[in-house]
């Protein structure tokens, strides 16, 4: 029987896993687009059926409401639906998926709307639901988290007895010629910037301040770049999978240019997201900073370089020290041209869309609510180098 795939949120993400499922349509079967604004969904429609003469649907929901959800569900049918809107709604998309018996993916975890805050606690505890309803439920199968928690996995199954410790490696390199602009979201984007650091050492976690630790990475064809220590939330589940790990990081690449803009924009409060009084009407900050920012949609064909993301582990195998260092680069241009979206965008929707190929094809499967690194790479890390993402292996880098 044909299946049949519901995309939520027709941002630069659902673009890249819309346009991906259509390139597998044998798997995906029928697929629906929806989102709060039709349009949106629309125009990505037309242009993928313009560049693969697939035909996906498109529909109008609000996700903060189950019923709505629902109401969408029961009519679509969907076999798998793909949540890639912003992550601090309510986990409305996982409680209809409950309530109708759909399996269930996304790709980042959720966010506390009025603390900078995110961690697994609420998907995790969501786990009964999904076993009691006999689906599963992917967390985080975009690049980070997801394509690093499967490198990490893979690390682990192929080259080592026990792994130490793993230093996640996130270089974007590109350029979009404007002086400020977030390439993706500019409310997570900044929060996940302008928060404390932590890292995971002897099983406790450190806080650090923001960007307090900085390591200078020589990234594989991008060159030498300033790497500052952020928390990142694959480590939460990586801490509890990863078995005999002593120390887990995660570093992202800034220049200098875009680190004096957030300085500049924290200090005067514009990063804020409580609400401000503001000639008699509320505002918060930080939505108002968004508004002012160039879309990240925009960027897509302006931006030039490459990204490079990847895991740095060390270790032991057969008694003897191993370093191990794994990563995939990608250039904008080229995503670009593919799909309509820089590699931001196709980095986190590709492996959306494998994994989500992983549950149809019933390569992954179980019931409950599960991370990236719980089951076999192998299949995932086969389907990188198919799908657009491949992957090289240094050992003793
Ligand atoms: P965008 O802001 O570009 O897109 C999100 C889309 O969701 C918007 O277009 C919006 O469309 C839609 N949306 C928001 N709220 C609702 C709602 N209540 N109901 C229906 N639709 C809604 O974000 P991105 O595409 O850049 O990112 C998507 C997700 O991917 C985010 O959760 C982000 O954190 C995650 N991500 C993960 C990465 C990873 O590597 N794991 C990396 C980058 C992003 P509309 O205007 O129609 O409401």
């Amino acid at each position: 029987m044909l299946n049949k795939t519901l995309i939520i949120g027709a941002g630069g993400v659902g673009n890249v896993v819309a346009f991906k499922c259509a390139m597998n349509s044998t798997t995906f079967g029928e697929i629906t687009l929806a989102s709060r604004t039709l349009s949106k969904c629309d125009i990505i429609a037309k242009n993928i059926q313009k560049k693969t003469s697939i035909e996906i649907k498109t529909a109008k929901v609000d996700a903060d409401s189950v019923d709505e959800l629902v109401a969408l569900f029961e009519k679509i049918k969907p076999n798998i639906v793909i949540n890639v809107v912003l992550p601090y709604q309510d986990l409305t998309i996982m409680d209809a998926c409950c309530k109708c018996g759909v399996d269930y993916l996304d790709t980042a975890n959720y966010e506390h709307p009025d603390t900078a805050k995110f961690e697994y606690k609420e998907q995790w505890a969501k786990d009964k639901d999904f076993k009691n309803a006999n689906i599963i439920a992917l967390l985080g199968s975009g690049f980070d988290p997801g394509v690093t928690n499967v490198f990490c996995a893979y690390a682990q199954k192929h080259y080592f007895d026990e792994i130490e410790t793993i230093d996640i490696l996130d270089c974007n390199d590109g350029d979009h010629g404007y002086p400020f602009a977030t390439n993706f979201n500019p409310e997570i984007n900044l929060r996940e910037v302008s928060s404390n650091g932590r890292y995971w050492e002897d099983g406790k976690w450190i806080e650090t301040k923001p960007m307090e630790i900085m390591q200078v990475w020589d990234y594989p064809e991008v060159g030498k770049r300033d790497s500052y220590l952020l928390y990142h939330e694959e480590m939460e589940s990586l801490v509890k999978h990863i078995k005999g790990l002593k120390r887990i990081r995660f570093f992202m690449t800034f220049s200098e240019s875009y680190l004096t803009h957030m300085k500049c924009l924290e200090n005067v409060g514009m990063l804020g997201i409580k609400p401000i009084e503001h000639k008699g009407q509320k505002i918060v900050p930080m939505e108002f900073l968004s508004t002012l920012l160039p879309d990240p949609a925009s960027l897509g064909e302006r931006t030039k370089g490459t990204t490079n993301i990847g895991i740095y582990a060390k270790g032991k195998k057969d008694g003897k020290a191993k370093s191990l260092y794994i990563y995939q680069v990608s250039d904008h241009e080229k995503c670009y041209s593919e799909v309509m979206s820089q590699a931001v965008s196709y980095t986190t929707g590709v492996p959306a869309m494998i994994g989500a190929k992983m549950i149809l094809d019933k390569i992954w499967s179980g019931e409950g609510v599960f991370n990236m690194e719980e089951f076999d790479p192998d299949p995932f890390m086969e389907e990188l180098n198919r799908q657009g993402l491949p992957w090289k292996i240094i050992e003793d880098y």
